[in-house]
């Protein structure tokens, strides 16, 4: 039975049950307790808060129960039975109390939930990209106005790029340059060096090209590049904790 079927089902009984329900609807928000719903004839409103009371600092890892404020996030979810859903999520905000972090707030993450600034919730994401990558944009938007959700040709673009730019790393990753018409132009490969598949490529082998690619792409552990400078100051830039190996390719090719 499809998730947003079932959540149908369970906003129905919360409706005539009562707070009773609420509890039963916060097993499709694992984490977090559901505290409110609000319907109207165009919007279903959820208000939700997370379970744990403690937040761990992003910047240094201690653990904090001391909330130094809260604020609300707004985010849209999957529609339930084509009625739009916005979820209001109360967002703590913890003081990092360790005296030698450079962090003095941080905000808790929502965890499975939504990322961090995003505006949609993880799932509506996943559904959007879905659509998109099964047809055009254009077919794409009229669906999702169909299942009740706004978005446009433009909005799901921009979800795809974002969601490709966001993308982590290969654990290994191979580097190396290649060269567009007969040499005039030059590119980056980059390659999952544990799959064998290549992962992006992008335009110039520049250190500056590379190491924003590598900034946008946490993960990386061994960086497997050809012996020139601009790659392994890319490197060192980019991915500061990687291990850089000089590839055995490129080696043999040295020692000719
Ligand atoms: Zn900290």
């Amino acid at each position: 039975m499809p998730l947003q079927t079932m959540e149908g089902i369970v906003i129905l009984r919360a409706i005539s049950n009562g707070r009773d329900c609420l509890s039963l609807l916060s097993a499709l928000f694992q984490g977090f307790t559901v505290l409110s719903i609000d319907t109207s004839a165009t919007l279903v409103s959820v208000t939700v808060e997370a379970q744990d009371q403690v937040g761990l600092c992003p910047g240094c890892g201690y653990e904090s129960r001391s909330v130094h404020s809260s604020y609300v996030r707004r985010l849209r979810d999957l529609p339930i039975l084509g009625r739009p859903v916005l979820i209001l999520a109360k967002v703590r905000r913890f003081r990092c109390q360790n005296s030698s972090c450079s962090r003095t707030t941080f905000a808790e993450p929502l965890g499975n939930l939504a990322l961090a600034h995003a505006q949609r919730t993880k799932r509506l994401t996943a559904q959007l990209l879905s659509l998109i990558l099964t047809t055009s944009s254009r077919s794409a938007t009229r669906l999702a106005h169909q299942m009740g959700i706004q978005t446009s040709p433009r909005t799901l673009l921009r979800t795809v790029d974002r969601s490709v730019r966001s993308a982590t790393a290969p654990r290994a990753l191979g580097i190396d340059d290649f060269a567009f018409r007969r040499g005039r132009t030059y590119g980056t490969v980059f390659c999952d060096l544990e799959s064998g598949r290549p992962v992006d490529i992008i335009l110039g082998r520049s250190t500056e090209a590379v190491s924003n690619w590598l900034k946008e792409r946490p993960g990386v552990e061994i960086i497997a590049r050809d012996r020139a400078t601009a790659y392994a100051e890319a490197a060192r830039q980019g991915a500061p904790a990687a291990i850089q190996v000089a590839d055995r390719f490129h080696l043999c090719l040295c020692k000719r």
